[in-house]
């Protein structure tokens, strides 16, 4: 590991092309110092090195650093040495619990950048921010929050691999722009967030846990316990305690493989839910100048998440069922049927309508999958990017709602007339599909009269800037300076 540190991961041939072809020597580069000498310190230098940058390391003990730890053009130095031989800019590359160590700098540091690296402690943290406590600290240096959320690993690959946005924010100006001068040049992505006040949040950042996943995690979980739930009950439970009939070997695999699908299902149909109501409510109110309530603008917002946890309930659905032959019980029944046919005298068992059923909700199934793996991959933003506006939205509302409907058709064709059955509502309960497909099938409905075309046209305009009487202001104001005498 050490070894690997002092080699430069990017040869000379390798520099990244973000650096420009002007990029300043090694010797007339501005020393850039590091305080500390811990794993940030070193994946900076590494970085910073392989960029052409000078850098000098400041510790509080040179000698306790192992030869080789550092690649061989960093200098180190003590920390007032290293804080001397800087030209502007200074990482502070130690906890913020250090930072009133370095008190004693405070003139060597005067007038120079102090980039703040540190993360939050804890993610409820109600106090100034590490950056705002560090500029209190040193009122004459100019402090910049910066490079907290890249990684040590990702610091050393870089512009190759790992995130490439650097988020930046400082009161000062000067000292922002020298930071992301440098962040470009180590081939990052800098994106300026504004003052020191935004601190806080970057500094927060590194500790989330997908922010924008947890609601839409949560909510498929939520129905995934629902149906699992209702189908315990419906087909394990209340037969076992009315009947005595045992079908707990299902919990693993049957009953998984019978709420999965429901999950997509619903999951999918939540996908398009926001966006029809979006599109009901601006026809209602009759302009779109009018801001949606914030849970609606959440749940916008959180579509893509949606979506992709349908197709991952989809895919799982999908394998399931492929390992449904490799069942005991499978195997059971098979046999079973096939000894009670025999023992009947049955010699033509061919069920016409039974085969065309199954051709027709499996072919509905594995297209639906298809449809809705395309979806997936167009979400991922290296694929969507390439495409325009028009293109995009074609494949995520055309192809979604067609991916719905062949998922509602599967459900259907799955069902059959078998849900006109009274035998299939044991218990006065409906099966766990006909619960999953009411949603869907509203949404369809609703889908379908938004074509019309009296509503369409009225909808296209709304979205074109065109308001009903009673919310132009225009207009209203023209009425009102109308009526002053
Ligand atoms: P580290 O390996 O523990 O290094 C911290 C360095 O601080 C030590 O090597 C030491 O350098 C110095 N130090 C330790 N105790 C000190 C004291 N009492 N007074 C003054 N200096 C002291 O930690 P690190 O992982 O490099 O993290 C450093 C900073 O980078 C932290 O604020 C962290 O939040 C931030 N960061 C780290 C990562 C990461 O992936 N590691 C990513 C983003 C941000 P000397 O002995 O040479 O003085």
């Amino acid at each position: 590991m050490a070894e690997d540190l002092t080699t430069p991961l990017l040869s000379d041939s390798e520099v990244p092309s973000e650096v420009p072809a002007e990029a300043p020597a090694l010797k007339t580069s501005p020393t850039v110092a590091i305080l500390g000498s811990g794993d940030f310190s070193r994946s900076l230098a590494v970085r910073l090195v392989a960029c052409g940058v000078r850098v000098v390391v400041g510790s509080r003990c040179v000698n306790r650093i192992p030869s080789g730890l550092f690649p061989d053009a960093v200098e180190l130095r003590n920390q007032e040495g290293a804080v001397s031989q800087a030209g502007c800019l200074v990482f502070m590359a130690l906890f913020p619990e250090h930072y009133h160590s370095l008190l004693g700098l405070q003139s060597a540091l005067a007038g120079k950048v102090l980039v703040d690296v540190s993360n939050a402690a804890e993610m409820n943290n109600h106090g100034p921010s590490n950056a705002e406590r560090l500029a209190e600290l040193f009122p004459d240096s100019l402090v910049v929050k910066g490079f907290n959320m890249v990684s040590t690993w990702e610091l050393q690959t870089g512009a190759h691999d790992g995130s490439r946005q650097v988020l930046i924010c400082s009161n000062s100006t000067e000292g922002k722009r020298k930071v992301v001068e440098l962040a470009r040049q180590m081939g990052f992505h800098p994106v300026d967030m504004g003052g020191l006040s935004a601190a806080r949040e970057i500094e927060v950042a590194p500790l989330r846990l997908f922010p924008s996943w947890s609601g839409s995690i949560v909510v498929t979980f939520l129905l995934f316990l629902f149906f699992y739930g209702y189908g315990f009950l419906r087909g394990i439970l209340l037969p076992f305690l009315a009947q005595g009939h045992n079908a707990f070997y299902r919990l693993a695999l049957g009953l998984v493989n019978e709420s999965l699908p429901a999950v997509a299902l619903v999951t999918l149909a939540l996908v398009y839910f926001p966006g029809l109501f979006a599109a009901w409510l601006q026809l209602w109110k009759g302009t779109k100048y009018q801001r949606f309530p914030s849970w609606l603008d959440n749940w916008l917002q959180r579509r893509k998440q949606l979506g992709l946890l349908s197709f991952l309930c989809a895919t799982l659905h999908g394998v399931y069922s492929l390992c449904q032959p490799l069942r005991r019980i499978t195997l059971y029944r098979l046999v079973n049927t096939a000894y009670r046919q025999v023992k009947a005298g049955v010699e033509e068992p061919w069920d016409e309508v039974g085969v065309w059923r199954s051709e027709l909700y499996l072919s509905c199934g594995v297209l639906g999958l298809g449809v809705l793996s395309l979806l997936a991959i167009t979400s991922l933003p290296s694929v969507g990017n390439t495409l325009n506006w028009r293109e995009f939205t074609f494949v995520q509302s055309g192809l979604g709602y067609i991916a719905l409907t062949l998922s509602i058709m599967h459900t259907l064709f799955f069902g059959w007339d078998f849900t006109f059955h009274i035998e299939a509502y044991p218990f006065y309960m409906p099966p766990s599909y006909v619960l999953a497909v009411v949603l869907p099938c509203i949404i369809l409905v609703c889908r379908c009269f938004l074509l019309l075309p009296c509503i369409s046209t009225r909808l296209t305009r709304i979205r074109r800037g065109w308001e009903s009487k009673r919310n132009c202001p225009v207009l209203q104001h023209h009425h009102v300076a109308n009526r002053i005498p």
